[in-house]
């Protein structure tokens, strides 16, 4: 199974992707962590990288295309991926269409986390006290930034999504065991 996991920033897709990782030995495909690899490895992306995600911004398209594009390609990923925090634009999406086209791959699911935006600002805080800053766009500045881009790139994906009869919407407000929950049911339902 192959699905997207979607939703604004601290809305909870990778406390659940570890879930999905763990119940059903899916792997995890976080566009974020990757590039905080990169950053960490101080390679040239990463060096590239830092000042735009600091800054709450969207790293360029083709590289995140390519990025994904090369993962995919692992044996690893036959098993079936979770996509956490990519397409984050509608032209990664079709990018993504055309990439599994030609991989072979169907998409089962587009799982959109749906939260109160207000209240990511005390996730967001708690998360930054939790992990000791260890993210340096975790504050409440850069979340305003990011959940900016979200609405003017991300969520225009939602109709893409939609329209493909993919997408199942499920309310992120409530507990992490009942998301999970919703999430099985829906991974239940592809199977
Ligand atoms: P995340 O961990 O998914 O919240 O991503 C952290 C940051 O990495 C984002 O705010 C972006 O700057 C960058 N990033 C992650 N995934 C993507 C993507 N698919 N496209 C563009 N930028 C991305």
């Amino acid at each position: 199974m192959n699905v997207i996991l979607f939703g604004p920033p601290g809305a909870g897709k990778g406390t659940q992707a570890q879930m999905l990782v763990s119940e059903f030995g899916m792997v995890q495909l976080s566009t974020g962590d990757m590039l905080r690899a990169a950053i960490a490895a101080e390679s040239e992306l990463g060096l590239k990288a830092k000042s735009i995600m600091d800054a709450g911004q969207l790293v360029s398209d083709d590289i995140m295309i390519g990025m994904i594009s090369e993962r995919m390609d692992a044996p690893d990923c036959a098993n079936g991926v979770i996509l956490d925090g990519f397409p984050r634009t509608v032209a990664q999406a079709e990018a993504l269409d055309q990439m599994f086209a030609d991989k072979n791959i169907a998409l089962d699911s587009v799982i959109e986390i749906a939260v109160d935006e207000a209240a990511l600002f005390a996730r967001i805080e708690n998360r930054a006290a939790e992990t000791g800053g260890s993210r340096s766009d975790d504050n409440a500045e850069v979340l305003a930034e990011r959940l900016k881009v979200y609405h003017a790139n991300t969520a225009p994906i939602l109709p893409y999504y939609k329209d493909k009869n993919k997408l199942v919407t499920i309310d992120g407000m409530q507990s992490i065991d009942k998301v999970s929950e919703d999430i099985r049911s829906v991974m239940q339902g592809n199977t």
